[in-house]
């Protein structure tokens, strides 16, 4: 499908892409850059590429597709790097949580000819570095590009052809839109395990409680979703901030309704929200995005070297991670 791919940034998600596009044979030559010597080291050893390089403008050189693997916070400093050594004609596109920052962060450094299609597979894990990632990541997952209303058709038809070759369902979409719903069912998700967790540990802490060793499965599922990689979780607040309050703003207001029914005892409205989010819970299954296997912490099999995690009972079951959605 491609003479050479460079990856820049080869973790959890680049390290899948890799075993992805050699398994399923999609291009002559695999191109590997990333920052630390260590984690080249470690892609090498896991024979991931075929080109291993610190140097990102030479990974890039004659490369026709490039993807950014790095968390988005990096991207303006790998731009500056690789901007004046992309080929004529290559695609340059990026698996970056968020899409309004990173258009606005590329864009200036792309020459006339390079075809800039942002993108953003929704699957991923907890899980980090070139180790973590394995071929299936993007089965059944989709992936959203974000091409500007003057990106060349053709590139994008080409896009979407290896991402569906990764065995993803692709859709185009505005980049803002991406955004606002990423908020609301990735970022804020986070952000909610990031603080249960935080309040959890401070309780902990201060009253000698035995929280953790008694956690049951609401709480060690958030857990789960808030040991997900703090930079990148850093980096998608801080380039996200107006979907993120936004959304974040409408859970408030809805919570403020949850604790009033709580504290004047309104069953009535509280079983109408459950019986309401169970039936998402359930359209999700259906919808492909989920499985209802039964969890209770046990791993259910394991795909590459990465355990695919099993179901998620949490009442924001988004698959970010654990063989299901991403932030
Ligand atoms: P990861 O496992 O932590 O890997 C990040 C990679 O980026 C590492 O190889 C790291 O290498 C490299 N890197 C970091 N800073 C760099 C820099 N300044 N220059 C060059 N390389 C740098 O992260 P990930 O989970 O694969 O996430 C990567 C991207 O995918 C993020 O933008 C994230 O938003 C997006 N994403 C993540 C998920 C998910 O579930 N994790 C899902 C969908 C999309 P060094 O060790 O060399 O620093």
């Amino acid at each position: 499908m491609f003479d050479k791919i460079t990856l820049i940034g080869i973790g959890l998600i680049g390290s899948s892409i890799a075993r992805a596009v050699k398994l399923k044979d999609l291009a002559k030559t695999i191109a590997i850059t990333t920052r630390k010597s260590e984690t080249l080291e470690e892609a090498r050893a896991l024979g991931l590429g075929d080109i291993y390089t610190l140097d990102a403008a030479e990974a890039v050189a004659g490369a026709d597709l490039v993807i950014l693997c790095t968390p988005v916070g990096a991207y303006e400093e790998v731009m500056k790097q690789i901007g004046g050594a992309l080929a004529p004609g290559a695609i340059l596109s990026d698996v970056g949580s968020v899409k309004g920052f990173v258009l606005k962060v590329m864009k200036p450094y792309v020459a006339e000819g390079v075809h800039l299609i942002p993108g953003h597979p929704i699957a991923g894990t907890e899980h980090s570095g070139p180790s973590a990632g394995f071929a299936d990541l993007f089965v059944g997952r989709w992936c959203i590009l974000t091409p500007e209303k003057s990106a060349d058709p053709v590139a994008v038809d080409r896009l979407t052809s290896f991402w569906g070759a990764l065995g993803s369902n692709v859709e185009c979409m505005d980049a803002n839109h991406h955004d606002l719903t990423l908020a609301i069912t990735s970022h804020v998700p986070h952000l909610i395990a990031y603080n249960i967790v935080g309040t959890v540990s401070d309780l902990e802490a201060d009253t000698q409680s035995e929280v953790i060793k008694f956690s049951a499965s609401g709480f060690r599922d958030f857990t789960r979703i808030a040991a997900s990689d703090p930079i990148m979780w850093r980096d998608v607040f801080l380039t996200n901030r107006d979907a993120v309050l936004e959304m974040l703003g409408r859970f408030l207001e809805d919570l403020s309704r949850l604790q009033r029914a709580v504290r004047v005892g309104d069953g009535p409205a509280m079983q109408e929200l459950f019986t309401r989010t169970r039936a998402i819970r359930r359209s999700i299954i259906t919808a492909g995005q989920e499985t209802a296997a039964p969890d209770f912490g046990r791993p259910h099999g394991t795909t590459g070297n990465a355990i695919v995690q099993p179901e998620d009972v949490t009442p924001f079951a988004v698959r970010e991670h654990g063989g299901g959605e991403d932030a």
